[in-house]
């Protein structure tokens, strides 16, 4: 076993640098895909830490592995960096505000530079210990571009980047302590593109085929099939090409892209497939050709019990981080932003009943693995969980009631509170992993359990072969 003061004393002395690596990423907030600047700083800290680094991996230009260590388990740590459009704000303000250090408009509204900053450092503690106390393994830092709709690390398992893995490891940034018990669902994105034929709206509408019409009838299917599938199933749709602004002119393009969620890759095949054949009708009614393309997908999370008991047991060894008047002031001031609806939310992650909740969680949460969260969202953590055995924590970087994907995490994304989150953080996966290089029973054991869940269906990568990565041109 390693000792556990080898991670909290490398950690603590070098943690000022990489709050200023995650502060400048917040400051990048790039899109999924496009995330330059992210992944060229992070590369550069790893190269310069000792890390070998493969770039551009899975035809991805953000992409990448960097790897340290020799023989033994390979443990992966995975980082995102990808922010969110239409979120650029102000930081550490108490309203809604456009910030002024950030141009593009975006944001790092899921906190996505805490996420793999702590990451990050946390591959780098680990191969610091590895190499103080002699023990046999490989460290693998993943930067994995576009979680936000973009599904990078789905292409990255289906290019084979995590089948030599031991077990892969990660955080996400949120209002409390604790181990991510919880389960996701599995998505499939398709374009869904009409072509008919213009005409003139009012003089020749019988030699128009509209695209629109089409469109207009898939939707209302879809809509129909609400009621015939499976309750946690979600069906969204936004139209990405409606034909033109000319109401006189039979529209002969519509388009939209589609997301189709279900509790299973196979639930959201099977839904996805009856989604296809609602789109092939509205086709033959009109009269239009269509074409399907499968934009991305990711896999529903598969939990792994052992691994996630183990980072429990980590998190608690280290315990909350303590916070002075000025931080605690600031956190009740954003958490007086939120709304009852808000918190009550914010709770429903928790694990054990938190009687009273305060501006900001400084506990850590129990574990009950039989009880998991039952999120109606997805991650493409989803899909390395079915290649490897995989365990995720999160630690309190924000107020407690404020909520992903909004303002307010943006606005906190550099403060202390967020720095103290993305440490305790980082102390917790280096802990894990190197557990895991010293205990080859229970790295065994969490491999078992995840061989027991694939037994009965085994993983197959929800992007088809042949379906590249969405890369801007820009940037590919
Ligand atoms: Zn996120």
């Amino acid at each position: 076993m390693v000792s556990i003061e080898l991670v909290q004393d490398f950690i603590e002395s070098s943690k000022d640098k990489y709050i200023r690596l995650s502060d400048e990423i917040w400051q990048y907030a790039e899109l999924g895909y496009t995330e330059q600047k992210s992944a060229a700083a992070h590369i550069a800290f790893l190269k310069s830490a000792g890390f070998t680094v493969r770039e551009g991996v899975a035809g991805i230009p953000t992409a990448f592995v960097a790897e340290a260590g020799s023989g033994g388990p390979v443990i992966a740590i995975l980082g995102e960096f990808d922010a969110l459009s239409g979120l650029s704000q102000e930081s550490l303000a108490l309203r809604s505000c456009p910030s002024s250090e950030i141009d593009n408009g975006n944001g790092h509204g899921c906190g996505h530079h805490l996420l793999g900053t702590s990451a990050h450092l946390a591959a780098v503690a680990v191969k610091n210990a590895l190499e103080r106390s002699g023990v046999e393994g490989r460290v693998r830092f993943y930067g994995c571009p576009a979680e936000e709709g973009g599904w990078g690390k789905t292409y990255m398992a289906r290019a084979g980047l995590f089948d030599d893995v031991s077990a892969a490891i990660t955080w996400h940034p949120g209002v409390t302590n604790g181990i991510v018990n919880m389960e996701s669902l599995a998505v499939k994105q398709a374009y869904f593109r009409f072509k008919g034929v213009a005409a003139h709206a009012g003089v020749s509408p019988h030699l128009g085929r509209s695209a629109l019409d089409a469109l207009e009838l898939m939707n209302i299917g879809t809509n129909f099939l609400r009621e015939h599938m499976i309750p946690d199933a979600r069906v969204h749709y936004a139209i990405t090409d409606a034909g033109g602004v000319a109401p006189n002119v039979v529209q002969p393009n519509a388009a939209a892209l589609y997301m189709i969620r279900a509790p299973r890759n196979r639930d959201a095949h099977e839904l996805y497939e009856r989604v296809c054949n609602i789109a092939r009708g509205a086709a033959l009614m009109t009269d239009c050709e269509l074409k399907i393309e499968v934009h991305s997908a990711c896999s529903n999370l598969l939990r792994n019990n052992t691994l996630n008991e183990l980072m429990h047991a980590k998190m608690k060894q280290f315990g909350a981080p303590s916070y002075d008047s000025a931080e605690l002031q600031f956190a009740e001031s954003m958490h007086r932003t939120t709304s009852a609806a808000e918190i009550e939310m914010a709770g429903r992650v928790l694990q054990a009943a938190w009687r009273q909740p305060k501006a900001l969680f400084d506990g850590i949460d129990a574990l009950d693995v039989h009880r998991p969260w039952h999120m109606h969202g997805s991650t493409d953590v989803g899909d390395v969980s079915w290649v490897t055995p995989t365990a995720q924590c999160m630690t309190a970087c924000f107020a407690f009631g404020t909520s992903p994907h909004s303002w307010q995490w943006v606005s906190q994304g550099k403060s202390a509170i967020a720095h103290k989150g993305m440490v305790l953080a980082a102390k917790t996966m280096a802990a894990t992993a190197l557990e895991l290089y010293t205990n080859p029973l229970l790295l065994a054991a969490a491999r078992t359990e995840l061989a027991e869940q694939l037994a009965t269906e085994p993983y197959v990568c929800p992007i088809p072969e042949g379906v590249q990565p969405p890369v801007p041109k820009a940037v590919g």
